[in-house]
């Protein structure tokens, strides 16, 4: 694996903070951290990662990121960007998906390298079973294992029912339905294979599949079907020590929103009890508690809305 991180006093001070969260907080990721602890090395020359303040050594220990291994899908914009970079930032591995926008996914590489993880982009459509595949080996090559899936990846076409061409059903299905199958069955069968199972996998739906909402059938169908996916992949892995959770954004700031236009803007404002927009980091901080926290260990199956207050 190769390593960009290099130490500066600024980032040094970053990764002093976020480290140190990460290794109080999470299990999966201190278990990927085990062995390297107490290794002395001059923190001017290499990648690192630290030791908990609480140690006061004088000495800075430092190591590569071997956080773990998390493949987001739909990475390189919006809710998926603050995802793979949130992640990145708790010193994860993660393999930053996208489907066009190249020189985004890259940045989001540079900028998780720069907080102390790492990444690699990869371009793949996740309808495409061939292209899953690849994605997935892709991870594999790159990290050796998968360990977190953030099925996050989505499209919207929308347009009243009595409208609604097949190939914009089957187009939006494909994606936001299909695609969390195909990587979820990829994910679960690379996760299977390390002794002892262990896994986390959080699919991003919506409030509107669990609702409804009218233009978009399509749309709100897929995402209740992710419900129900999340909800079957949580009750077949469960004893395998591998936890499926599902998250119910409400409204977010972002380019799939920007489409809808300051006067629907307005209307739906008047919907949301917090009065406001949510952020990408909303979503992205929910998804790093159910992927890294321990406290998340024993929540499987569930739907977890982080909307404003829009669905109570
Ligand atoms: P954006 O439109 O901002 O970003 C979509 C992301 O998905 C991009 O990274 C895009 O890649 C990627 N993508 C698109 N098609 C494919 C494909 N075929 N294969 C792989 N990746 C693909 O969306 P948001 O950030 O707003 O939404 C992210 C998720 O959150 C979606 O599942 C969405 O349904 C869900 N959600 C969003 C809400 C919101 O208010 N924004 C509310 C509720 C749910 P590229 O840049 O290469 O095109």
């Amino acid at each position: 694996m190769a390593f960009s991180v290099r130490a500066t006093s600024s980032n040094l001070a970053r990764n002093v903070v976020s480290k140190t969260r990460f290794s109080s907080s999470s299990s999966l990721a201190s278990k990927h951290s085990q062995g390297m602890v107490g290794k002395k090395v001059n923190a001017s020359s290499v990648p690192f990662r630290f030791q908990s303040a609480s140690r006061k050594s004088s000495v800075v220990t430092v190591q590569a990121a071997d956080g773990p291994v998390c493949v987001v899908t739909g990475a390189s914009r919006g809710i998926g960007a603050a995802i793979a970079t949130q992640l990145g930032a708790q010193g994860c591995r993660v393999v930053v998906n996208y489907a066009a926008s190249a020189g985004p996914a890259e940045e989001v590489c540079k900028t998780i390298k720069a907080s102390g993880g790492d990444a690699i982009a990869v371009q793949a459509n996740v309808a495409k079973q061939e292209e899953v595949d690849a994605l997935f080996k892709a991870a594999v090559d790159a990290f050796g294992e998968v360990n977190v899936l953030v099925n996050n990846a989505g499209i919207t076409r929308d347009t009243l029912m009595m409208r609604m061409k097949l190939a914009q059903w089957q187009e939006v299905i494909d994606l936001n339905l299909t695609g969390v199958f195909l990587c979820t069955q990829a994910a679960t069968k690379i996760m299977g294979k390390k002794k002892p199972v262990k896994g986390r996998i959080i699919n991003i739906t919506s409030v509107v599949g669990v609702t409804g909402n009218a233009g978009q059938a399509n749309y709100s169908a897929a995402k209740a079907g992710v419900i129900g996916l999340t909800k079957t992949v949580a009750r077949e892995y469960a004893g395998r020590n591998i936890q499926c959770n599902a998250i119910a954004p409400g409204f977010i700031a972002s380019d799939m929103t920007a489409e809808l236009g300051p006067e629907i803007e307005a209307k739906i404002l008047t919907t949301i009890p917090a009065g406001k927009y949510g952020q990408p980091e909303d979503i992205a901080g929910m998804v790093r508690f159910l992927a890294l926290d321990p406290a998340a260990a024993y929540i499987t199956g569930q739907t977890i809305h982080v909307d404003g207050g829009m669905v109570m």
